[in-house]
């Protein structure tokens, strides 16, 4: 049997684990880390470029959060935006954003939200009709004039390809580390079958690999919660794995548009994105449709979700209390489900899209087949609510990080990171520092200063 042993491990290199190892390496005096993923290569799950939307999410566009949690998200997504400026310049585009609001009820909601967010954007603007035209005109072009419109507007809103940002912070984190006399070692084709807890951290087993360490990241997506239930908690919590679909269409609008969102449903409402390495298509979506398995178009992972207690009488129970007495979910799963069957489904689509896009057509749609990840909801089967922590919480004394599905997504993993390293050090003891301060600097530094949020 090989051993191997490390001072931090991190599992799943996708763009939370990166993000952290990059952090870790560069910035504190952990001496022994080692990456593991099971894929070839780096942010190839939900990180990878087909798989989301390439937003990045900065707080103004988001009607979903809370306006104290908009404005900490601006802030995360900054690091991540200094990261990509300064390593990964190729992987964010600047493009304008909307988020726009169309009939009596969406306008009044739109008005407030601004008013309470204006104060700390001072890059957001609210525009009217004419300005909405001027600048997307799309949205207004063939529209009934009388109907009520208004739009949230940003000059700065993000395109991010997350996949290259990832191999960056990948590449990133083998050079700090070189620079800085560490070891890190990362294993690709690597899975790892069993998590066990030991006297001094933990063993984890891959092949006739045994990996040791102290403290440990699990950072695998839809997985993370596999390794917590086999480790003895979070029981409670289940997976409901939900598959993103869009459509694709030439670009009708110039950046990205977003409309409003039900706090309640954990998918954005229908949006249109310019393609963030396409800019001549547009994404249209998102469609869900509940999926048996936690990777987009891997059957083997049908297994691992059998394995979560999704199916099992209080996951199913948990997951259909959280869909059917929850109205705005429910009646967005029924529009997905509604949208997503033949020969009527796509005239439904394209009547949900007109309410924005008033001119589209039929023959300008076409189904992204097999495109967008699987987002793992997790359900808590005691009260039948889904769970909003980006992170499991894990039992007191455990030397471990459990990164669930981040909302907003990728855009927060500078913050998750930074959340990570900081335990990592507190757990590994009084000898080990992490200086979060010159990691901020090197990062937000790499931000034009008109640009910082
Ligand atoms: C449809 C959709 C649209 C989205 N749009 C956006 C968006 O516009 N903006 C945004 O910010 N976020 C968006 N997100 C969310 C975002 O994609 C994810 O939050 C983010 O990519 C998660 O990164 P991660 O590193 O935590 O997980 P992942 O990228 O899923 O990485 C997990 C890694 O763990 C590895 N792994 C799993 N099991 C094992 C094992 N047993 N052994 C070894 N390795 C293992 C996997 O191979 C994988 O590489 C979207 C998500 C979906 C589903």
């Amino acid at each position: 049997m090989n051993k191997r042993h490390y001072d931090v491990i991190f599992l799943g290199i996708g763009v939370s684990g990166a993000f952290t190892a990059k952090t870790m390496a560069r910035h504190t005096n952990v001496a022994r880390m080692a990456m593991i993923d099971r894929r070839p290569g780096p942010g190839q799950v939900n990180t990878g470029r087909a798989r989301n939307s390439g937003t990045g999410h900065n707080g103004r566009l988001e009607s979903n959060l809370a306006i104290g949690r908009a404005i900490e998200v601006s802030g995360e997504f900054d690091l991540l935006r200094g990261f990509a400026y300064k390593y990964a310049p190729g992987a964010i585009t600047t493009v304008p954003g909307l988020l726009f609001g169309v009939g009596a009820k969406d306008v009044a909601f739109l008005r407030d939200r601004f008013a309470k967010l204006a104060p700390h954007f001072q890059d957001l603007r609210l525009l009217e009709r004419d300005e909405i035209a001027r600048l997307e005109p799309a949205l207004i072009e063939g529209r009934d004039p009388s109907e009520p419109v208004v739009a949230l507007y940003t000059a700065e809103a993000y395109a991010v390809d997350f996949e290259s940002v990832t191999v960056a912070l990948h590449n990133e984190a083998h050079r700090a580390a070189f620079e800085t006399g560490k070891t890190l070692d990362t294993y690709f084709d690597t899975e790892i079958t069993r998590v066990t807890r030991t006297a001094t951290g933990f063993e984890l087993v891959a092949g006739d690999i045994t990996f040791t360490c102290r403290s440990l990241e699990v950072a695998m997506g839809n997985n993370s919660i596999l390794v917590a239930h086999e480790l003895g908690f979070a029981q409670h919590l289940v997976p409901t794995t939900v598959g993103g679909s869009y459509y694709v269409a030439d670009a009708r609008v110039k950046g990205k548009v977003y409309t409003p969102q039900d706090e309640a449903v954990p998918f954005a409402a229908l949006h249109f994105d310019l393609d963030a390495n396409n800019h001549s298509v547009m994404r249209i979506g998102p469609l869900a449709i509940l999926l048996f398995m936690m990777e987009r178009g891997s059957y083997r992972t049908t297994w691992e979700y059998l394995k979560s207690g999704a199916l099992t009488p209080r996951g199913i129970l948990g997951w259909l209390r959280a869909i059917l007495f929850n109205p705005p979910l429910r009646n967005f799963g029924l529009m997905c489900l509604l949208c997503l069957l033949p020969i009527v489904g796509k005239r439904e689509f394209l009547r949900q899209v007109r309410r924005f896009i008033p001119l589209m057509q039929l023959s300008d749609l076409t189904f992204a087949d097999g495109a967008g990840g699987v987002r793992g909801q997790l359900i808590d089967t005691t009260n039948g609510t889904m769970s909003k922590a980006t992170r499991i919480p894990t039992p007191e004394g455990m030397p471990a990080n459990f990164i669930a599905a981040p909302s907003p997504g990728a855009s927060v993993s500078g913050g998750n990171a930074v959340r990570s390293v900081r335990n990592h050090v507190k757990w590994l003891g009084p000898d080990y520092w992490f200086d979060e301060e010159a990691m901020r600097a090197d990062l937000l530094g790499a931000i034009p200063a008109r640009a910082v949020s």
